[in-house]
Parts: structure tokens; C-alpha cells; sequence
């Protein structure tokens, strides 16, 4: 392992437990990574999260495990942040995992927990585009949909750590698709990587098209998400229209959130918007300024890429957001 040289260095340890894939990473206070590990994630049993989370820490730290000032941990999901735990995740069928107790009791270190997304948008204040910002606004578009938010230069939790699940906003006042977590019209269900091949069997309901992708969802193939978007690269006018209704539920997604929060700034992750930025935010970039009340921020992808997340994750590690985020 590629060591920081004689100097003293502060080492945390960062990790983002997505819904694909768990990523560890050893770095310093600044989100500076010496070693990252990813592995991709099965949610199966408690336990089993809980053993592959801490074989990762154990492989990212190697040699500094002993050294580390503290481990951060940011997860897609409900979270109750005061007592340290995971009680919902849409990609696990456990509840109630006590991340901070099993972490904290494996490595005799401070573990803080906190959402995926709120690591993200303390990434963006602290290394990336957010810098000096005291009103960010972060937005993954990935497998789900979730959200992180800095107003008036506080990180918003609220009462167990949740403020900000915007991915759970109701965006279909008709509830006509079901939501990861049960409940109806909730955006998530609809233009998140999970949601599109949903709302585009919703959308061929009343599409006159006949070719393309179209067919392929009337013979009952499989269509995700990538192949809506390689198909609308390629030109194939029902995918087109899927990815234009998409722009406007994400144009008034985003509305509701200059609403609330009224931030300077929303930058935007998560693989689907990252991986197709000029389909997913430049579309609803110019949707946004007449379904807004407040002036609208400016918009952009985050410069930080997958690694928001995982970058924040480990600044939280470290003093003093980590007391911040364990209210008493
Ligand atoms: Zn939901």
C-alpha cells in the first residue's frame, strides 16, 4: 500500500452503502482518499450487511486501522440517527440495522451515521462545487432518489435524520405507480433508475408509436432503464417521450425543492443523471425558471462524481460535523 510518506496524517475512514454497491474508503479530514475499496453489495441478513461492511473498513484501513480518528457512515434509506440505525433501506429486506452499536463494538471508534445524500451535499460544501455556499441542495438520481440540504449553513436532519427525503415527495396527486417503500405517487417510483421501466409501461398505455421500444415492452421483454436511454440516443421516439415526462416530473420535483429550501445551488448525482446529464438535467434545467416561485439556483452536475457520497461519509468522520449530526 502507497503510504502518505513520514508526515503525521489524520485518518477517518469513509463508506457509502448504496443500492448497488458498498464503497470503504481511507482518507483524510479534507475527503482526500489514500484507498478506496468497492465491492458490490448483498443485502441479505443483518449480519451479513453488517460482516461485508466491516471486512471492507478492515481491508480500506489495512496498516492505519488503528490510527483511524473515526469511521462515517452514509446509507440510502430511514434513518434514526440518534441511536445509530438503519430502520428501513428500499434495497434490504432487514429492518432495524444498528450500524453505529455493531461498528463502534467491532473497531472501539466514534461511528457516525448519517443519510447518503447528506454526505453527498457535505461533500459538495466542503471539496466541490458548494464551496463558500451557504444554501446547497443535493439531488442523486440513481437506483433511487434522495436528497441532502444545507440551508442558512446548516445541515437540515430533523427529528430522527430524515428532512430531506425528497425522493418520497408526492409528485402524481393520482398515486398511479407504487413506490419502493409502499406508499403511491411518490417521485422515486418515477424517473429514479429503479422507477423509469414502470412509468414507461404506464406511458405505453396510451402511445400510438408501433416501433422501437415501443414493441419491445408490448412483447413483455425486460426494457431498464439503460435501455431507455441508449434507445433515446439512438433516436427512438417512445423513449424520447418516456425521458420528456421524466424531465417534467424532475422540473417540478425540483420547483418544490427551490421552494422549500431555496437554495443558491443544486448539484446533481447518482449514477442515471451522471451517466446521461444532457437527458436528465439539461432537460428539466430548462424547465425549471416557470415552475418556480423563488428565483431558481443554479443547477449543475457535481463535480465529485459517484464519490460524493463516500467523500462526505469520511469528512463526517472527523470532528467537529461529527457532532453536529449527533444531536443529544
Ligand atoms: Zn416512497
Amino acid at each position: 500500500m502507497e503510504a502518505w510518506g513520514a508526515l503525521e496524517v489524520r485518518v477517518g475512514v469513509g463508506i457509502d452503502i448504496g443500492g448497488s454497491w458498498l464503497r470503504v474508503g481511507l482518507g483524510d479530514p479534507h475527503g482526500n482518499f489514500l484507498k478506496k475499496v468497492v465491492k458490490k453489495i448483498v443485502y441479505g441478513s443483518a449480519e451479513g450487511l453488517l460482516c461485508s461492511v466491516a471486512s471492507a473498513i478492515r481491508e480500506a484501513a489495512g496498516a492505519y486501522l488503528e490510527s483511524l480518528e473515526g469511521i462515517g457512515v452514509g446509507a440510502a434509506g430511514r434513518l434514526d440517527i440518534k441511536r445509530g440505525v438503519l430502520e428501513y433501506s428500499p434495497h434490504a429486506s432487514v429492518k432495524g440495522i444498528r450500524l453505529v452499536e455493531a461498528l463502534e463494538a467491532e473497531f472501539s471508534k466514534p461511528v457516525v451515521l448519517l443519510n447518503d445524500c447528506v454526505a453527498a451535499v457535505i461533500a459538495e460544501r466542503e471539496a466541490g462545487v458548494g464551496k463558500g455556499l451557504d444554501d446547497v441542495v443535493y439531488v442523486g438520481i440513481g437506483t433511487g432518489i434522495g436528497g441532502g440540504a444545507i440551508v442558512d449553513g446548516r445541515i437540515l436532519l430533523g427529528k430522527d435524520g430524515n428532512a430531506h427525503e425528497v425522493g418520497h415527495m408526492i409528485i402524481d396527486i393520482d398515486g398511479r405507480l407504487e413506490c419502493s417503500c409502499g406508499a403511491r405517487g411518490h417521485w422515486e417510483a418515477y424517473t429514479s433508475g429503479s422507477g423509469l421501466p414502470a412509468f414507461s409501461r404506464l406511458l405505453s398505455e396510451e402511445y400510438s408509436g408501433e416501433k422501437g421500444l415501443i414493441c419491445r415492452l408490448r412483447d413483455g421483454q425486460m426494457v431498464e432503464a439503460k435501455d431507455i436511454f441508449s434507445a433515446a440516443y439512438c433516436k427512438d421516439p417512445f423513449a424520447e417521450h418516456i425521458l420528456d415526462k421524466a424531465a417534467e416530473i424532475n422540473a417540478i420535483a425540483f420547483a418544490n425543492l427551490v421552494s422549500v429550501y431555496d437554495p443558491q445551488l443544486i448539484t446533481v448525482g447518482g449514477g442515471v443523471a451522471l451517466k446521461n446529464p444532457d437527458l436528465t438535467i439539461e432537460p428539466l434545467v430548462g424547465r425549471l425558471p416557470r415552475a418556480c416561485f423563488n428565483s431558481p439556483p443554479s443547477v449543475k452536475a457535481t463535480p465529485l462524481g459517484e464519490d460524493a457520497p463516500i467523500i462526505g461519509a469520511l469528512i463526517s468522520a472527523f470532528d467537529p460535523i461529527r457532532s453536529e449530526l449527533r444531536p443529544e
